[in-house]
Formats: C-alpha cells, sequence, structure tokens
C-alpha cells in the first residue's frame, strides 16, 4: 500500500519520535504516503516522554475490555474544565475526547496492548486504559509497525531550523543538511528539557530564586523546544503561558533527567506537606490525587528554596504507590524532623496543630470522604487522619517538570497557522500544540489523548495534502 520513502524527498516529514510523531507517521504512511521521520535522540533514547508513559483517558460510554463502568464525553469534558480553569479551547478538547473513544483499535492494530491498572494507581480504572508494559513497549511497537510501513527513520537527526515561505514548509535542515518534503508534521515536544527557557520564563521571585533552578526534569533531556523558538521566531501563531506546565512533586533525590514515573510522591493526600520551615501550605485532600497530583509541583516551585516535604505515618503504609527511593523513616516526629533538616519546633507545632484539628470521620481514600480538620489553615478537606504512629516517614519533594504548555496555536485540521491563516503543508501534534487543550492544570492521561488525537489528524491532513500535490502534478503534467 505504501510507497517507500525517498529519504531525500519524501512525500511526508515527520519531525519527532514519541507519540504525536508516530502516530502521524503511521497515518500518512497508510494513507499511502512515503514518510521520512526524524529523531533527535539515538536510538536507545527514542520515544520522548512517551516511552514514560503507563496510559491514556479514554472516554465510554458503556464498560469496554481493560474500562470499567462508564465515563462519558460530558463528564470528561467538565474534569477538563476543571482542571484548565476555563483555559482550553472547547471544540479541539472535544475533539481530542471523541477521539479517544475510539483511538484504542487502530491503537492495538499497530501492536499495542492494554491492560487493567494495578492497584496502587491512581483511581482510573473507569477513566484510564493502561499500556501493558507501559509506554516504552507502546513507543517500540509503533516503531516496529512504522518500519513495516516503510516509514524511513532517522536517529540522532535534531532539526535545529525550518524553511518556511508564505506559511508554507519547504525544508527542514539538521545541522547544514537540507531535506524537503511535500508537508511536514511538528511533533517535537515542549521546552520543559531547556533549562535556560524555563529560567528565562518563570524569572527571579521575590526571595531573589531563580525557581527554575531547582525543577527537575522528568522526562527526556531532548526536548529542548528548539523548533518551537523557531516557529514562534518566524510568526506562527502562539498559544499558552510559558510558565504553564504539568508539574509533579517529585523525590528530590531523582536524577535531573528521565527519573520517570517511580520518583512521583503519591503519599500526598494520605499525610501534611511541610515546606522547609516546617510549615503548611495547601489543603493535602482537596480532591482525587489524578486531578490534583499535578498542580504539586507548582506548589512546591511557589516555596522558599523550591522544597516541600511529605510527612506520613505507619498507617499511609501499603496505600500509595512506593516510589523507588526508600523515605527518611524516623521513630518520632522530632526525630523525623531532625533527619530532614527541618525546624523542630516549628515542624512540632503545625503537626501538632493539624493533629488537634482532624476531625475522623469513616476513612474512604476511594471516595471523598468526610475525613476533614477544623480550625487549621490551610484546612484539609479529605482523609485527614491524626498523624500519631511510627515510624514516620518523609520524602523531600522538588518541582518536576512533565511537558511545558506554550506551543504553536491549531484548529481542528492541526494545521500550524500564521496570522491566524491556516498553512497547508505545516502540521502540529502533541506537546508542541498541547497548549490549544491545556491552558493550565491537568487531568491524568490527557497528554497521551492529545497527542495520539493530533497525531492521526496531522499525519492524515500531511498525506492527504502531499498525495493532492502529487496528484495536480501529474494532471499538469
Ligand atoms: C514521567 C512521565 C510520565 C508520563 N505519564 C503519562 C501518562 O501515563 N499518560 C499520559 O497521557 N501522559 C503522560 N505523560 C505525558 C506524555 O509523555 C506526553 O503528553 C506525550 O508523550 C507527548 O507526546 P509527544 O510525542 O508530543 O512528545 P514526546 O513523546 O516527548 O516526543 C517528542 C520527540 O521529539 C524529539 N525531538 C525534540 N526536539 C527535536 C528536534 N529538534 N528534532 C527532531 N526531534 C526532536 C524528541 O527526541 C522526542 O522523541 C508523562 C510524561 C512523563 C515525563
Amino acid at each position: 500500500m505504501t510507497s517507500q520513502a525517498n529519504a531525500k524527498n519524501p512525500d511526508v516529514l515527520v519531525i519527532g519520535g514519541g507519540n504525536a510523531a508516530l502516530c502521524a507517521a503511521l497515518m500518512a504512511a497508510e494513507a499511502g504516503a512515503s514518510v521520512l521521520m526524524l529523531e533527535a535522540a539515538p536510538r536507545e533514547w527514542r520515544g520522548g516522554n512517551s516511552g514514560h508513559t503507563r496510559n491514556l483517558r479514554c472516554m465510554h460510554d458503556a464498560p469496554q475490555d481493560v474500562l470499567v463502568e462508564a465515563y462519558p464525553e460530558e463528564e470528561y469534558w467538565q474534569d477538563l474544565l476543571k482542571v484548565t480553569g476555563g483555559i482550553t479551547n472547547e471544540k479541539l478538547a472535544r475533539l481530542v475526547i471523541r477521539a479517544s473513544s475510539t483511538c484504542r483499535d487502530w491503537m492495538r492494530k499497530h501492536g499495542v496492548h492494554f491492560q487493567p491498572p494495578l492497584s496502587g494507581t491512581l483511581h482510573v480504572a473507569r477513566t484510564n486504559a493502561f499500556f501493558m508494559g507501559g509506554g516504552k513497549a507502546l513507543v517500540n511497537a509503533y516503531y516496529r509497525s512504522a518500519e513495516k510501513l516503510g516509514v524511513q527513520i532517522r536517529y540522532n537527526a535534531p532539526v535545529d531550523k525550518l524553511d518556511i515561505q508564505e506559511g508554507r514548509f519547504v525544508a527542514a535542515y539538521v545541522g547544514g543538511e537540507r531535506i524537503t518534503a511535500k508537508t511536514c508534521v511538528l511533533a517535537a515536544g515542549g521546552f520543559e528539557s531547556n533549562r535556560e527557557w524555563l529560567r528565562e520564563a518563570w524569572g527571579q521571585n521575590e526571595r531573589g530564586e531563580w525557581p527554575a533552578d531547582n525543577f527537575l526534569i522528568r522526562g527526556t533531556q531532548y526536548n529542548q523546544g528548539v523548533l518551537l523558538k523557531h516557529l514562534l521566531a518566524q510568526g506562527a501563531d502562539s498559544i499558552g503561558d510559558p510558565t504553564q506546565a504539568h508539574m509533579v512533586a517529585i523525590d528530590a533525590r531523582a536524577p535531573l533527567y528521565d527519573g520517570g514515573i517511580c520518583t512521583r510522591i503519591d503519599c500526598v493526600s494520605l499525610g501534611v506537606v511541610v515546606n522547609r520551615d516546617g510549615q503548611r501550605f495547601y489543603d493535602e485532600g482537596e480532591d482525587f490525587w489524578p486531578k490534583r497530583y499535578a498542580i504539586w509541583g507548582r506548589l512546591v516551585a511557589q516555596q522558599p528554596g523550591q522544597i516541600g516535604y511529605s510527612i506520613i505515618d505507619a498507617k499511609a503504609i501499603g496505600r500509595f504507590m512506593p516510589p523507588v527511593f526508600a523515605g527518611v523513616q524516623a521513630n518520632t516526629l522530632p526525630e523525623l524532623a531532625q533527619k530532614l533538616g527541618l525546624p523542630a519546633d516549628t515542624f512540632m507545632k503545625t503537626l501538632n496543630d493539624y493533629n488537634h484539628a482532624c476531625r475522623i470521620g469513616t476513612f474512604d481514600h476511594t471516595r471523598l470522604d468526610d475525613c476533614h480538620t477544623e480550625g487549621v489553615t490551610p484546612a484539609k478537606t479529605h482523609w485527614a487522619r491524626t498523624i500519631d504512629t511510627g515510624p514516620f516517614y518523609g520524602y523531600a519533594l522538588r518541582p518536576g517538570i512533565t511537558f511545558t504548555y506554550l506551543g504553536l496555536k491549531t484548529d481542528d485540521t492541526a494545521a500550524v497557522r500564521f496570522n491566524d491563516i491556516p498553512s497547508d503543508n505545516l502540521f502540529v501534534a502533541g506537546e508542541m500544540m498541547s497548549g490549544n487543550v491545556l491552558g493550565k492544570g491537568y487531568t491524568a492521561g490527557v497528554g497521551m489523548s492529545i497527542g495520539t488525537a493530533f497525531g492521526r489528524i496531522a499525519g492524515t491532513q500531511a498525506a492527504h495534502a502531499a498525495l493532492l500535490t502529487k496528484g495536480a502534478r501529474h494532471a499538469n503534467a
């Protein structure tokens, strides 16, 4: 079905090597276009942030294989509306939501397998379909399928600029090498790995700190935002705020890049979180953890020194996904404060005030229960239980940036736009345009829903535009 890609002048050039790029390449190849993919990373690091993922959020009106009960369009939309505070494009968001209900058969066709969630994940058996073997297996399956369809793949091929003329893609450059194609899909991630850009975006705070200097990057080091910056400089329409991102509180001992899922600290809602002055700063029980885990990176980023400490007692053990590094353990709370380097007096006052404020009803971590505090600020509105049973544990937290939301403005055709005019041969997918749907906030699994929906649209559009050009040339010949 697919013509073998002409590596010099393919129909479709796909820039990137993660989920969005792969979905685009597969769709374009299925539509009969020759496709060349340029991945910045070497083969062993291919797949970008997508290799770290575990699931995608799926709308469904009735139980579907691994998904229980129903998760209708309206509920999905309301969830998105709530987390983004309304900063979302409803048309594009609903497009993503609807596409999430039908994409899994196509994913299976390309070798992706699903499994029910393991216990300890984020209350998501109803809403999220988990990839068997995680994102790495998904990415590997897509690469295998792409190769079978004749997609040419080049690794170690970071594109640094494009030749764009009057809103049309002409060529891409990998260093001095010029690569032409009829159409192009941009799926090269956000700029989360670019520490300089993050520093510039976040600036200096009132304490004279540069908060971004203390961020850790949860995923790939290759999403430097080179093309995003280049496109914005070329006048492409943008969307989103450069400081908005998916940011999680992660283990402060995580590596600078690629710590992945196992460095996330998921016990926040089971205890309290204090800053380096020993003071609480936010309601740890505000909502279910999947709807709230992505605000904690930003909350920690706002604290002095960009550090926080998640504190639990023995009652919480076994109720959350254990992180890869063991917590700091102590038999008493003062000992824990000392081991964590926190001011013991303030820490003990915070814990005592909290413990006295707990009004314990029927603890149930699977629903918004009635265990709450009274007379303490900030309140803990659910799952509030006294922290009084040793051993006690503490985890130092740092802001872990997952992906940035500043991106290229697009529409339901995935076209890149210049002065509000859609390009007829340049398309965008994944993190590079996620800001159209995610103005802020996050709900677990929507990143892969956006990348899958728009990757597939961008690939189809790019193939059609390329084949139309070809058809027109033949007709004129
Ligand atoms: C630890 C972690 C866990 C996550 N878990 C989930 C989850 O369970 N569910 C979910 O929905 N989302 C999750 N996400 C978010 C998810 O990874 C992203 O939303 C999604 O993978 C984005 O896909 P993408 O293809 O746009 O970007 P990526 O997968 O990051 O791919 C970008 C690609 O572009 C390449 N690239 C970058 N610059 C260039 C260039 N100049 N030239 C050529 N190539 C370039 C990179 O090497 C990379 O291959 C997680 C992210 C992380 C970090």
